[in-house]
């Protein structure tokens, strides 16, 4: 008895997502550049490659619900992340300063908002922004740090 059956599926334990061509193209470049070290950890094939990328991304939310299930992310701000900590009952917020994320409750580049912070991927786009335009700000004469 045969059942319905599509080649590029073959089992119910995949599905097919639609992902924009450009992100698929800078996909394929990283797999491309790093396919040497990804082959030593197993994954052999663009596929492979792409749900490896998903796992981490699973992994890392199922870390921090677990690790701090009383933090939660309330939004992106143009140099940080706002955090409502519903432990201490506080919003916090994360920001870039000097290349590095900190904490303005506890004034900390290490403390668990901090860690929660860096599990955000967005956080690095952020961080990477915040560091293009400070660098820019040292070639100028009047613009100074407000921290
Ligand atoms: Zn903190």
């Amino acid at each position: 008895m045969a059942t319905a059956y599509t080649p590029a599926m073959p089992d119910k334990k995949w599905s097919a997502v639609l992902v924009r061509a450009e992100y698929i193209d800078g996909l394929k470049a990283i797999y491309e550049r790093k396919k040497h070290p990804l082959l030593d950890a197993g994954i052999n094939t663009f596929t492979g490659f792409v749900n490896d990328l998903i796992w981490h991304v699973i992994e890392a939310d199922e870390l921090l619900s677990q690790k701090a299930p009383f933090l939660s992310e309330m939004g992106m701000t143009e140099d940080g992340v706002t955090i409502r900590d519903a432990k201490l009952d506080r919003i916090v917020e994360v920001k870039v300063r000097n290349g590095e994320l900190v904490c303005n409750l506890d004034n900390s580049n290490d403390c668990i908002h901090v860690g929660f912070a860096y599990a955000i991927p967005e956080v690095y786009r952020i961080m990477n922004m915040v560091g293009r335009k400070s660098s820019r700000a040292k070639g100028g004469s009047v613009v100074g740090s407000l921290t």
